[in-house]
């Protein structure tokens, strides 16, 4: 495993979005992003909806998310009106349009108080589709019962509870401080008001983690059993990231030892009752998610892996991605400018946009489809340009043990699971010599 893991761990695109942002070409202008949607529109009426709350109260150092650190409660006035504007050039529109699903990321969309969650939370109320999903990532320092409540009113079932480590060592080397007992309270509240499932997001690679650290993180973890688990490698890249310099490097763990607190980890996770699903996931044998991967039905998308996923995606809110089948679209990342332009009925600035050509839409749903369900059909993949290219890639994972090819369907096997980035780059005509080095590392 070693010898595979020195041959193909380098910089890679997680493949949220194939192309991945960074090869975006800027080709969609207003009307058309509008046309897009409503091409989409006549494929399935109903939408996902992901709506981005920027706002935290304390910066934890590892953190690589669009946010602004503020305990200032009235930053969140002027941006719920910015979000209710963007909302409204949908519906000018789009009237009919139905929501499939909502879900609310940060940044801390719990710092918005009860009363404004239902403020904003109303003006979908008409649009509201009878199979609805609503899920929320939660920092369980932030959140109160009113908050849960109110959620639940408007048929919020799942939330995401950023929990990262439970030793208090590691907890200070990334000015992330949260009891094991103020987790086990939040976990009783979400249970008490009727949410479903509850996933915890644990990163590994963290400063100051241990194999023990790790190991006792998930017997904690174990005891308040939560349905679902992300267990994500910690990405360290302070020249791109600023607050990433706060962490003190010499206590980073790298290389062999970052992966054996993942080897580790997986083994405690197993052993806890967890499967792996998709990539970096773990999840109980009764939750949705399983049941999905089971069925070869996973989904994912820029929120993670989900059961069910429509053909289009409207993201509102500063730096959120948009997209169709055919398209992606990411607003204004600024969250001043955002709200400044706002300040009327408008679809925000596009920062960064793209049109998928057919042969980006065949990679993309291979990609997607390998993603999910570790297999994926490859006939299509034949006709695009690079296809010799891309065969001599494959047959040199084929001879590793990595995948297998069997007519027109390529499986991932058991250990190809953790190269499964790898085996997508292959099949990225954009990466090109330089091209993945922007990226984090792949095992
Ligand atoms: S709560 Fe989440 S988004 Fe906010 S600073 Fe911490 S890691 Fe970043």
């Amino acid at each position: 495993m070693n010898k595979l893991i020195e041959k193909y761990d380098r910089p890679g695109p997680r493949y949220t979005s194939f192309p991945a942002l960074p090869f975006w070409k800027n080709d969609l202008d207003e009307a058309q992003w509008v046309e897009h949607i409503r091409e989409s529109l006549l494929i399935e009426p109903a939408i996902d909806l992901y709506i981005h709350i920027p706002f935290c109260q304390k910066l934890c150092w590892y953190c690589g998310c669009n946010r602004i650190i503020t305990k200032d409660q009235k930053r969140s006035n002027e941006y719920i009106q910015a979000l209710k504007n963007e909302w409204s050039f949908y519906l000018h529109h789009f009237p009919g349009i139905e929501i499939k699903s909502i879900h609310f990321g940060g940044g801390t969309p719990t710092f918005l108080p009860a009363e404004q969650l239902n403020e904003l939370l109303s003006i979908f109320s008409n649009h509201i589709d009878p199979k609805f999903i609503g899920s929320i990532e939660i920092d369980p320092r932030t959140v109160d019962r009113d908050q849960l409540i109110v959620l639940k009113s408007f048929g919020f079932k799942r939330a995401s509870l950023g929990i990262q480590d439970f030793e208090e060592e590691v907890q200070i080397a990334i000015n992330r401080i949260q009891s094991y007992s103020l987790v086990e309270g939040v976990v009783k509240m979400l249970k008490e008001t009727g949410f479903e499932s509850i996933n915890f997001d644990l990163i590994f690679g963290l400063p100051k983690q241990t194999v023990k650290s790790i190991n006792d993180t998930i017997e904690k973890v174990s005891n308040l059993d939560p349905d679902l688990l992300a267990f994500y490698s910690y990405a360290h890249l302070p020249e791109r990231i600023a607050n990433q310099k706060l962490i003190n490097e010499e206590f980073l763990p790298i290389g062999k030892d970052k992966r054996e607190l993942y080897e580790k980890g997986k083994a405690a996770l197993f052993k806890a009752g967890y499967f792996e699903v998709g990539m970096d996931h773990f999840a109980k044998s009764e939750s949705y998610l399983y049941k999905a991967f089971d069925n070869k039905k996973l989904h994912r998308s820029f929120m993670g892996y989900t059961d069910t996923k429509s053909s289009t995606l409207i993201g509102l809110g500063a730096t959120s991605i948009s997209n169709t089948r055919t398209s992606f679209r990411q607003n204004e990342k600024d969250v001043k400018s955002y709200v400044a332009q706002m300040s009327q009925i408008a679809l925000p600035v596009n920062q960064t946009s793209h049109v998928l050509s057919s042969s980006d839409q065949v990679t993309n749903d291979i990609i997607q489809s390998l993603m999910c369900n570790l297999q994926a059909d490859i006939t299509l993949l034949r006709e695009v340009e690079m296809w010799s290219f891309i065969e001599n890639g494959l047959s040199e994972f084929e001879k590793d043990k990595l995948l297998r090819i069997d007519d027109d369907m390529l499986y991932i096997t058991e250990i190809g699971r953790i190269f499964l980035r790898n085996i997508c780059m292959v099949l990225d005509p954009y990466l090109g010599k330089k091209g993945a080095l922007r990226f984090s590392q792949t095992v």
